[in-house]
C-alpha cells in the first residue's frame, strides 16, 4: 500500500504564519475534522500540541475522543452530544436540535449569516438563548462561516458584519444566563482577509495542511503543503510500441517504454478521474485506468512520488485540493520527514 509523508517543518512554518497572522498561538483552532483532512488526525494533533495549539474542531464525537488529551478544548461541528464531556463543545446547528442535547453539554450557537447552510438566524438569537438555558445547557461561544472568503468580492464583508452587530446583544444575553462567550467565524480563507483578528479564535484547515487557494488579487501567504503520496512499485514491463496498457487498453505506447505498477489506485483516495491525463511533480506521466489497488507509470523507479501538493493533483481532475485530501484512505501509511 502506498505511503503518505509528512512534513513536520512545512507544518511549523504554516502555524508560524497563521500565529503571525492572528497575534498568538492561543488563538489558533486546528481543524481535525475527516482524518486531519487525510493526513492522519492523532499525528497532526500531537504536533499541533507540541507547537502550543491549544483547541481542535472535529466533525464527529469518535474523532473528538480520539485527540482530546492533546487540547483544552475539542468543538464538535457535525453531532449532537451523547455525553457530556468537560473539553466537548458542539456548535448547534438548529434550534429544534436543542431539546436533543443532555443537560449540562457544553455548545457553540451557529449563527447563519448568510451561508444558509446550518445554523440559526440572527433573528432567533433570544429564542435560541432562551432555550438552551431552560435544557441546562452551557453556552460557551458564538460562531458562523463564511461562504466565499477566498474569493474576491462583498461577501466576506458583510458576512462579517452580520456576525460583528450581533455580539453585543450575544454578550447581554449571555451574561443574564452566567455564560462566558467566545467568538469565531473564520476559516483559513476568512483569517487572511483582514490583518486585525477581532474574534477569540480562528478555525484554520486547508492553511494548516497548506493548501489555501486564494483569488489572485487577494493576499497570498506562502504556505508549505505538508502532505506527499507516494506509491511503492509493484512490477515493472517494457510496453512495445503499439501495445496498451490497463483496463480498456486506454494508453498506447509510442515506443517502447519502461512501465511499472505502484501500490495505490481509486480505493486509496486517488481519483480516477485522473486516469492517462496527470503527471507527478517529477513529470512522470500516468499510463492508462487508475485501477482500484495499482496505477501505472512511466518509470521504473521503485519509490514514486505522486503528488506533494493535492491542489496540482486535484486541478488534474477537475476538484480541489479540499476533495482529493479527505479522500485519502485511512489505510495508508502515514510517516513524518524531516
Ligand atoms: C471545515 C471547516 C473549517 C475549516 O475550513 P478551511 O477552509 O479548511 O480552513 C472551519 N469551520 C467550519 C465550520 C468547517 O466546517
Amino acid at each position: 500500500m502506498g505511503t503518505i509523508k509528512l512534513s513536520r517543518e512545512a507544518l511549523k512554518h504554516n502555524l508560524d504564519i497563521i500565529a503571525h497572522q492572528v497575534g498568538g498561538k492561543d488563538k489558533i483552532a486546528v481543524v481535525l475534522k475527516d482524518n486531519a483532512y487525510g493526513h492522519g488526525s492523532v499525528l497532526i494533533a500531537q504536533a499541533a500540541s507540541r507547537y502550543g495549539v491549544k483547541h481542535a474542531v472535529v466533525r464527529l464525537e469518535r474523532e473528538a475522543l480520539e485527540i482530546a488529551e492533546y487540547f483544552d478544548g475539542v468543538l464538535i461541528l457535525g453531532e449532537i452530544a451523547t455525553h457530556v464531556h468537560p473539553k466537548f463543545s458542539y456548535a448547534i446547528n438548529s434550534l429544534e436540535e436543542i431539546e436533543r442535547y443532555p443537560r449540562g453539554a457544553r455548545v457553540e450557537l451557529k449563527i447563519d449569516t448568510g451561508m444558509h447552510r446550518n445554523g440559526i438566524s440572527p433573528q432567533q438569537l433570544e429564542e435560541a438563548f432562551a432555550k438552551m438555558a431552560e435544557q441546562g445547557l452551557v453556552c460557551i461561544g458564538m460562531m458562523s462561516h463564511f461562504r466565499a472568503a477566498d474569493t474576491l468580492s462583498s461577501e466576506w464583508y458583510w458576512q462579517r458584519r452580520t456576525f460583528d452587530a450581533l455580539k453585543p446583544k450575544a454578550l447581554h444575553l449571555a451574561e443574564q444566563y452566567g455564560w462566558k462567550l467566545r467568538f469565531h467565524i473564520s476559516n483559513s480563507a476568512g483569517t487572511f482577509r483582514s490583518c486585525e483578528c477581532s474574534d477569540d479564535m480562528v478555525r484554520v484547515g486547508i492553511a494548516l495542511y497548506g493548501c489555501l487557494q486564494m483569488d489572485p488579487t487577494l493576499p497570498q501567504p506562502a504556505f508549505k503543503s505538508v502532505l506527499s503520496l507516494w506509491g511503492n512499485r509493484i512490477a515493472s514491463r517494457v510496453v512495445k510500441a503499439g501495445q496498451r496498457v490497463g483496463y480498456n487498453g486506454i494508453y498506447e505506447a509510442q515506443n517502447d517504454e519502461v512501465i511499472s505498477t505502484y501500490d495505490v489506485g481509486y480505493a486509496n483516495g486517488l481519483d480516477r478521474l485522473a486516469s492517462n491525463r496527470f503527471s507527478t511533480p517529477e513529470g512522470i506521466a500516468l499510463r492508462g485506468r487508475i485501477s482500484m489497488d495499482n496505477a501505472a507509470f512511466s518509470s521504473d523507479k521503485e519509490e514514486l512520488l505522486i503528488f506533494d501538493n493535492a491542489n496540482e493533483y486535484a486541478r488534474s481532475v477537475g476538484t480541489i485540493g479540499y476533495e482529493i485530501l479527505a479522500c485519502l484512505d485511512k489505510d495508508l501509511k502515514r510517516e513524518w520527514v524531516h
